[in-house]
């Protein structure tokens, strides 16, 4: 399958990882927006939140659970820290491959642009 997410999975493409378990990988962005800005993918191949089905909701619970354990890890958990999904091209969706932003280490504002 020609997904960048799934080759970081497979190590075709060697990411910055900062977390990984049978399910979930994390790595580091390779344009961070933030000091901290992590990616925090399923392992499995989502395309988009609309593609999620019942069977993911574990799965995709774990993208937010890992998001929290890597903000204490990070040590931005109590300050306070943004995650973002982006979900197709008016979301700003750029790689079809379900993801969680973390961002940390900042202060930011709202409306997210
Ligand atoms: O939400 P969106 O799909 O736009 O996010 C994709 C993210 O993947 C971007 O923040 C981009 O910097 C990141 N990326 C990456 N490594 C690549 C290509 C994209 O970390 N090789």
């Amino acid at each position: 399958m020609d997904c960048l997410f799934c080759k970081m999975v497979n190590r075709e493409i060697e990411p910055d990882v900062v977390h990984e378990d049978e399910h979930v990988l994390a790595f580091r962005d390779i344009k961070p927006q933030a000091p901290t800005h992590v990616l925090i993918v399923p392992k499995k191949h989502i395309a988009t939140l609309n593609d999620i089905d019942a069977d993911d909701l574990a799965l995709v619970g774990r993208l937010q659970y890992t998001a929290a354990q890597l903000a204490r890890k990070f040590g931005f958990a109590d300050d306070g820290y943004r995650v973002v999904m982006n979900c197709n091209e008016q979301g700003g969706q750029t790689v079809y491959h379900i993801h969680m932003h973390l961002m940390g280490g900042r202060r930011f504002t709202w409306p997210a642009g």
